[in-house]
């Protein structure tokens, strides 16, 4: 017998057109004040930018202290959905950050929002997933069920390193039928100790493969986990702190937000340089004692034919597709004057770019080259291809 087809746009209202994304100008913002001081809250990512796996950024305890101390309020965001926001409160504490479950968003929660978004209230949803997400599913009024027979209304899928495949294939049988289907976000990858292990949108791409359909994705860089975090903290003006451009920065960039790339993760000098207008971040900062500081704005000039880019005692030049570092005379060099170097050369790289005369080949002299490794950068290329 074939089972009841249930007919999606009955259950669940389109999905509303997306606006097309914010871009970000060739530019670094200015910040005449601690920017813990400027911006409410920060919205802070966690892997990368408080711990790397096991082991914490070394200066992140005490720069979080400190941001406290100029009146500006945390809050921990995290697309991973495997675990509840007591058990990730727990650990940061261990590691000297003091935080509360109700300090941390995840995006288990972000997905929740999505289905109560959504469907009636008490509609039936298949979770697959670890218990974090199940609570949060019903803690919003919906029903939880283990399997596509009670014709669920929606899917949702989280992390969950014990996921079997007979929880996919109902997954598969639900989503085939038609139920709405909500990823809690699309990580390609979880990092371990052995290296990068499968993460959600490795399973997520079991059910795409199994029904032909794609889910709509709530965790960064799509808007309603920011969107979620904002609404828990009350954010006025909220800084979203990343290590991620393709999803801490651009996340920021889609939900209209500013934005801190901290060095300690996965993005380095080499990508930064070529960042799309979408994922260019607002602020950059080697770790987390960025929020203590005032920033300088850094802007493009024309210089002949190509930019020039001045900061910190540092000058860039991007011309005929070469991007040139030096010590400008004008000014002192600064505290970290590292950063000041990047910022230069970024800033300078990008409105190449967006002039459509793109850098492919860095020219740095010792000087350059020995700031910019000390950002983590040894095998800082010098052709971009
Ligand atoms: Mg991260």
């Amino acid at each position: 017998m074939t089972p009841p087809s249930l007919d999606s746009t009955q259950l669940y209202p389109p999905e509303p057109p997306r606006a097309p994304p914010t871009t970000r100008s060739a530019r670094l913002l200015g910040c005449p004040q601690p920017l813990a001081a400027a911006y409410d809250v920060a919205l802070l990512d966690l892997d990368g930018v408080l711990y790397l796996g096991p082991d914490p950024v070394p200066t992140a305890a005490d720069a979080l202290a400190a941001a406290r101390g100029l009146g500006m309020r945390l809050a921990y965001v995290t697309n991973n959905a495997s675990r509840s926001p007591a058990q990730v409160a727990e650990r940061l504490c261990n590691q000297g950050v003091p935080a509360q479950a109700a300090d941390v968003v995840t995006s288990a929660q972000a997905a929740a929002r999505v289905l109560h978004e959504r469907l009636p209230p008490g509609a039936a949803v298949l979770v697959v997933g670890t218990d974090a997400l199940r609570r949060e599913v019903a803690a919003v009024g919906l029903s939880v069920v283990g399997s596509a027979d009670p014709q669920p209304a929606a899917v949702v899928q989280g992390y969950d390193p014990a996921t079997t495949y007979a929880a996919l294939a109902e997954a598969t049988v639900a989503v085939r039928r038609g139920a709405l289907w909500v990823g809690s976000n699309a990580d390609p990858t979880v990092p371990s100790p052995r290296g990068l292990l499968p993460g959600n949108g490795a399973l997520i791409a079991v059910v795409a493969t199994g029904s032909g359909r794609q889910p709509v994705i709530a965790g960064k860089p799509e808007v309603a986990l920011h969107a979620e975090s904002v609404d828990r903290t009350g954010a006025q003006h909220p800084l979203v702190v990343g290590d991620r451009l393709d999803t801490d920065i651009r996340g920021a960039v889609r939900g209209g937000s500013a934005s801190l790339l901290v060095l300690t993760g996965v993005t380095g000098p080499a990508e930064l340089l070529s960042a799309h207008p979408v994922e260019r971040p607002d602020y950059l900062a080697r770790d987390l004692t960025g929020l203590l500081a005032a920033h300088l704005a850094v802007e493009p000039t024309r210089a002949g034919a190509g930019w020039r880019v001045e900061c910190g005692g540092w000058e860039a030049l991007a011309e005929d597709g070469v991007l040139s570092l030096r010590r400008s005379g004008s000014a002192q060099e600064r505290p970290d004057g590292s950063v000041d170097a990047l910022r230069v050369v970024c800033v300078a790289a990008w409105a190449a770019a967006d002039a459509g005369a793109p850098v492919h080949r860095v020219e740095l002299d010792a000087t350059g080259a020995q700031a910019l490794s000390g950002l983590g950068a040894p095998a800082f290329p010098g052709n971009l291809g």
